[in-house]
């Protein structure tokens, strides 16, 4: 996870957003594949760093009931309360005018969903339009 986050805190250099990792305690080991949780984390994080033009990408890690819980959260350009029930959909964006690229295809929340899932675990997502997005993922521990 820590190295992970170093790629992309070297990738962005110093413009754009900040990214911090903050792991609470140390983390028991998962039962999850890495490279599928390596899709997920690239993911998300990939997404906060794309829809958050100034500020701060946190992520958090802890151990809670016998389950791992990730937090990405960002300080960007947020999500719609009407439009949270679609950002797992396939294909689904919001107003592009919104987003700071046209590149996206809609596509990786989807697959995240999926990935997270086939972990027997789950994804939810909380936002506030132009305060920024958090998204919570978990693993079981093994
Ligand atoms: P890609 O297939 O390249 O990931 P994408 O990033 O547009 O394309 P998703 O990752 O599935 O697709 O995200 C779906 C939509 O949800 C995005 O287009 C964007 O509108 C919104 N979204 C996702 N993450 C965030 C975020 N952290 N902040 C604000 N909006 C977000
Ligand atoms: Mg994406």
């Amino acid at each position: 996870l820590t190295s992970l986050v170093e790629r992309f805190a070297d990738q962005i250099m110093d413009y754009g957003p900040t990214i911090k990792l903050e792991c609470i305690q140390e983390l028991p080991p998962v039962l999850a594949d890495s490279d599928r949780t390596e899709q997920i984390l690239v993911n998300l994080i990939g997404n906060a760093i794309r829809y958050t033009e100034k500020g701060t990408i946190t992520i958090k890690a802890w151990s809670e009931n016998k389950q791992v819980w990730v937090e990405i959260i960002d300080t960007g350009i947020g999500i719609k309360p009407e439009d949270l029930p679609y950002v797992f959909e396939r294909f689904w964006r919001a107003d592009k005018s919104r987003s700071r690229y046209s590149g996206g295809t809609g596509i990786g929340l989807a697959i995240t969903r999926r990935l997270v899932e086939l972990q027997g675990g789950k994804i939810e997502v909380e936002s506030e339009v132009d305060q920024g997005t958090t998204f919570r993922f978990n693993l079981a521990i093994g």
